[in-house]
């Protein structure tokens, strides 16, 4: 069993390290605040506001931040107090040159490091079934298998350092799409009158199925878009794919307009909103109001 000090306990992180303590591990979470003290003690979490001590007293350190100046602060604060030998797995979603830069800049050559950003969501999050695409050498990949296998259940190694996070890339430009074509075809539904609960059970069965289509459909028929998922961090994620797809000058026309959409969320508000708010806009664009079930609005 390995001791673990798990920085970044929000939505994805408390839930994953609550599963690595109840799988026998000792975990202690970093907090920042008396509320994530005590949200960590209802997890069954040690706590500790002094990230610099957990981290030199643990075998391995796991960040779960929100973008890539978290993670280089927080790597650069502890990298030099890290054990000979420790582990550090960045399963946040970052920009790959910067988790290649802060492997190079903050983390003594004696400290192994893996990127292993996931999918799956709160959802796949609290029930321990993420999907993890992970970047870094072989043999520190089977040293952290263990414990990927408690957090995520598709546990991929997808190259060299870094490679992890441009595999997630692709992943977030997926998603945003495939929410906003679901998000288009609920607005095409309701000005056609259609029953949406029938028409998203029928179509989920097809081959328009997915799993954005599964989790989202009930955030779709009430209009309720607690995160989650939110935007503002959809819209780093799709920050990320623009610089990568522009340094490689290649065209993405569909994964341009869906990033504009998502950064006029964020721009006028709504970043605090869970992605499947992509349907608010959607609506707004064709005059719609947000509505509840019957999904009859169309003013
Ligand atoms: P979140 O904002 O809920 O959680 C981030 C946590 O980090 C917060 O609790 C915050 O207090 C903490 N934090 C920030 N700086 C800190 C510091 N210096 N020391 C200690 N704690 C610090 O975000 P989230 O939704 O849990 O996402 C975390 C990461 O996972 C992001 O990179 C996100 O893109 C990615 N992700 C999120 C989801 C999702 O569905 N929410 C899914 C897959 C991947």
């Amino acid at each position: 069993m390995s001791s673990i000090t798990f920085i970044g306990l929000g939505i994805m992180g408390l839930p994953m390290a609550r599963n690595l303590a109840r799988s026998g591990h000792d975990v202690t979470g970093v907090v920042r605040s008396d509320r994530g003290r005590a949200r960590a003690a209802e997890a069954g979490l040690a706590a500790t506001d002094d990230a610099v001590e957990a981290a030199q007293n643990a075998d391995v350190v796991i960040t779960m931040l929100p973008d890539s100046p978290d993670v280089r602060s927080v790597v650069s604060a502890i990298g030099p107090h890290l054990r000979e030998g420790a582990l550090l797995i960045d399963m946040s979603t970052i920009d790959p040159v910067a988790t290649r830069d802060i492997r190079a800049e903050a983390l003594p050559g004696s400290v192994a490091m893996l990127d292993a950003p996931v999918s799956g969501g709160e959802a796949g999050a609290i029930d321990g079934v993420l999907s993890i695409m992970v970047g870094g050498d072989a043999a520190d990949v089977e040293r952290a298998r263990p414990l990927f296998e408690v957090m995520g259940t598709t546990i991929v190694h997808v190259g060299p350092l870094g490679s992890g996070q441009v595999v997630k890339a692709a992943n977030q430009l997926i998603v945003a799409g495939n929410i906003q074509m679901v998000a288009e075809a609920v607005v095409f539904l309701r000005a056609q009158g259609a029953d949406l609960t029938s028409a998203l059970q029928v179509i989920g069965g097809g081959l328009a199925g997915s799993t954005v289509l599964e989790r989202k459909r009930q955030a779709f028929l009430d209009g309720s878009f607690a995160p989650g998922f939110r935007l503002a961090l959809h819209a780093k994620d799709l920050g990320i794919v623009q610089n990568s797809a522009a340094a490689e000058g290649l065209a993405l026309p569909l994964t341009a307009a869906v990033t504009q959409l998502v950064r006029a969320l964020v721009a006028r508000g709504d970043g605090e909103l869970d992605h499947s708010a992509l349907l608010k806009l959607a609506q707004e664009l064709n005059g719609m109001e947000l509505n509840g079930q019957d999904g009859s609005t169309h003013s």
